[in-house]
């Protein structure tokens, strides 16, 4: 037994010559190990120049969190070396095979927190570690830099541009994924124009071609629209489902809104209560399918159904809306979808409702790039995919949530690099 110990570990390190483990203290009470190597080097090639077999200076301690060994911390702890080169005249420390300069983590615990980090909170991975968030962040930030500095995002030919926000309504981050590859190309603050010409930039730093990208899939807004036709001259656009769907949404809740406020005796008598309550639930029911509808939701929608508020000609319009997008996927035709979107139209212009007034004349003014959205089931289902991704990325930077830092974690799950260290724990035969 006392032949193997230092020469187990050694080798359990994946040590080579000329490091090995010198010794090994095992502290029970402490729940803790520590490894002493050391390096039995007496010259070495300069780190600095090349030159080979350059004197040992000096040797300076240092020390590195390792992967636990069964229930144990382990610790690594090292006199490193520094070279003397007679070749470039510096004095420069050895690099150690275990660990990238100037960190206290192990290469292999670094990528052990680094794997955590995809499928848990920050913050629980390194509650998980035993270290502090901060620590972990740092980490993410490097590797996911290093990362995403050697992909390659050559022949990239649809993208979908989308927003999101940090915080409800504030703090807004644009995100662009290639919808054929499924996978998070770029993300940062702010969503105007410019953010678009940002992006064909780092398209082109990737080796990739704006010109090449034949189709945009994104919102309505100007800007994306202007950055669009500055950036990607060649792309054609489609607006997605989501967005419309949202947009519709958003025009049905402001014309219930205005209803309630100048009229709530007449909404009030239509549902047949002064309930507080059976006007949330009117609320809801309108934006949610009936199939998601609860009881009470039910019967607030019945009595709208039968009323004659604006209220209830608003959820008509939006739900018309949503058959014309089903339709389309059904029958996939584009003539046909742009004759339903079109008597669509022509309805939400003689509603009567401002908002939806308003929502038909956007429409109208891109109606080939909708419609053209409304036969997109790719990009469509993608975005709605990558929106639950997104909150998941947010929900994992709770604690430490800047734009920074969120954009990290969504590059780590959401991208697809390639160039991240491997799991310590997946099979040699896996690698
Ligand atoms: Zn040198």
């Amino acid at each position: 037994m006392s032949v193997g110990v230092e020469a187990l570990f050694t080798s359990a390190l994946g040590l080579q010559s000329p490091w090995v483990v010198e010794d090994v203290k095992l502290e029970t009470a402490r729940r803790r190990i520590d490894f002493e190597i050391g390096c039995q080097a007496t010259a070495l090639a300069c780190p600095a120049c090349g030159g080979a077999a350059q004197p040992v200076h000096d040797r300076l301690r240092r020390s590195w969190r390792h992967l636990d060994f069964f229930q144990f911390e382990a610790w690594l702890h090292c006199d490193v070396p520094r070279v003397a080169c007679a070749g470039c005249g510096k004095t420069t420390q050895a690099p150690v095979p275990w660990a990238r300069p100037g960190s206290g983590f192990t290469a292999a615990f670094e990528a052990l927190a680094l794997a955590l980090c995809r499928e848990l909170p920050v913050r629980q991975a390194a509650n998980l570690l035993r270290c502090l968030d901060k620590q972990l962040w740092r980490r993410l930030e490097f590797y996911v830099g290093q990362a995403r500095a050697q992909e390659s995002f050559a022949g990239v030919r649809t993208v979908g541009i989308d927003e999101t926000s940090l915080r409800r309504g504030q703090h807004y981050i644009t995100v662009v994924h290639d919808l054929d590859a499924k996978r998070l190309l770029f993300a940062t603050e702010e969503r105007d124009h410019q953010t678009v010409v940002d992006f064909a930039a780092d398209l082109k730093a990737h080796g990739g071609d704006p010109a090449e990208v034949r189709h945009v899939c994104m919102d309505m807004s100007a800007a994306y629209a202007k950055g669009a036709a500055l950036a990607l001259p060649q792309a054609q656009i489609s607006y997605d489902r989501f967005h419309v769907i949202a947009m519709a949404n958003e025009a049905m809740d402001q014309v219930r809104r205005e209803e309630m406020r100048d009229e709530a005796p007449a909404v009030r008598s239509a549902l047949g209560t002064h309930d507080r309550k059976t006007l949330r639930q009117l609320m809801w029911g309108m934006r949610r399918n009936p199939s998601g509808w609860s009881r009470s939701q039910t019967n607030a929608m019945h009595w709208l159904q039968h009323s004659t508020l604006r209220s209830a000609r608003a959820w008509r319009l939006k739900r018309a809306l949503q058959a014309v997008y089903a339709a389309a996927r059904e029958h996939n035709k584009p003539d046909d979808a742009g004759a339903d979107l079109r008597a669509w139209l022509s309805w939400a212009r003689r509603s009567r409702l401002e908002p939806f007034k308003k929502l038909a004349t956007t429409i109208k003014d891109r109606f080939s790039a909708v419609v053209r959205g409304m036969l997109d089931h790719r990009s469509n289902a993608y975005v709605e995919a990558m929106n639950g991704l997104l909150q998941q990325a947010k929900r994992a930077a709770r604690g430490f949530r800047t734009a920074a830092n969120f954009i990290t974690i969504a590059y780590l799950r959401m991208s697809k690099l390639k160039h991240l260290p491997a799991h310590p724990f997946s099979s040699a035969g896996a690698r």
